[in-house]
């Protein structure tokens, strides 16, 4: 499919990204193990790919520095890890500092100027895209609210995570510039948590009351559920999870995944309050429907039957906030209310 932000093929099937995953980051037996510390300013300059066309995390992020700071972004003095966050793509749980290929990591960085988001992404072939941080994590803190997004300056910020499930692995992209931070782990409760509640109501209708790019609903919908409503009010959580339904068309037995709005036309109202249905999709035994908009307004569009949903909130350790939006979600909507 074609990236929304880009218009390349950055968005592979689920199947094909997962391909290979256990090599993907591992050494080849001519790779070099370049670790450097991070608090100090690199001294390294730039060698050439390993013959299997990929070098170690750590030399790409010293290339990164370097260029900053001859650009000045950066003082000489600076210590390597000022240059940035690595995001890798795809991001999954790394058991040694990984080895990365062409286009294999976003960075997101404070200091980045639009100058050196260029040349990084000339020069050093393992950048894929150049984001700056705002310093706020993006997207929204509650419906209403102010919102805010990080700066694409160069190349193509999408990229994917691939989380581990109880069944099949799920796959969620997303556009780096407008999505928190979120990086697959060993231990994943919230997805453990989700299946168990799924398993234990068997419900006949699933509703992600705050889905993100939605990885709770794809490890959720692999036990079957007939009918799946996936819903945030920001547009950048949204869309993607309309496109990680068709990414994971094959894991979730999906035969049609339709768009009601392109990614540019939501990104014009990047907070809704009222619902707006932005995606469908459906096949032989499920049907699902995502929506944009404040989730306690979604109660006159959940089908009829059995409900089961999850509210995935930030600002989790606000407990007593949460209970009570649990609760008065369970008074609007009925069925089981669960945090994960
Ligand atoms: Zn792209
Ligand atoms: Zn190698």
């Amino acid at each position: 499919m074609e990236c929304p932000v880009c218009g390349g093929r950055c968005i592979l099937p689920a199947e094909e990204l997962i391909e290979g995953l256990e090599e993907r980051y591992s050494p080849c037996p001519d790779c070099r193990e370049t670790v450097l510390p991070k608090t100090a300013p690199p001294a390294f300059r730039p060698q050439p790919p390993c013959t299997c066309g990929r070098r170690p995390l750590d030399e790409i992020v010293a290339d990164i520095w370097t260029i900053m700071a001859e650009t000045g972004d950066l003082a000489p003095d600076e210590p390597l890890m000022n240059a940035g966050v690595p995001l890798i793509h795809p991001g999954c749980v790394l058991k040694a500092p990984p080895h990365i290929g062409p286009d294999g990591l976003v960075l997101l960085s404070k200091k980045v100027t639009k100058a050196s988001a260029d040349r990084i992404i000339n020069e050093v072939a393992e950048v894929r895209g150049v984001v700056r941080d705002s310093g706020g994590v993006p997207g929204i803190t509650d419906v209403g609210g102010t919102w805010q997004t990080h700066e694409l300056l160069a190349g193509c910020d999408v990229r994917a995570n691939i989380f581990e499930t109880e069944n099949k692995p799920v796959v969620t992209y997303l556009q780096q510039s407008v999505f928190h931070i979120e990086f697959p782990r060993a231990f994943d409760p919230k997805i453990i948590n989700t299946s168990m509640q799924t398993l234990m109501h068997g419900p006949e209708v699933f509703f992600d009351a705050c889905c993100g790019a939605g990885r709770l609903t794809l490890a959720a919908a692999q036990y079957g559920i007939p009918q799946v409503v996936m819903n945030d009010a920001w547009f950048g959580a949204a869309y993607w999870a309309a496109v990680n339904l068709e990414v994971n068309k094959t894991t979730l037995g999906l035969t049609n995944v339709e768009y009601l709005f392109s990614y540019d036309e939501c990104r014009k109202t990047p907070v809704r309050s009222d619902p707006v249905k932005i995606a469908g999709a459906g096949g032989p035994a499920a049907t699902f429907a995502v929506w944009q908009g404040d989730f306690r307004l979604l109660g006159p569009y959940l089908p009829a039957g059995h409900l089961l949903t999850v509210l995935d909130l930030f600002g989790k350790e606000e407990h007593e906030r949460m209970e009570r939006e649990e609760e008065a979600l369970r008074q609007r909507i009925g069925g089981i209310v669960f945090i994960p």
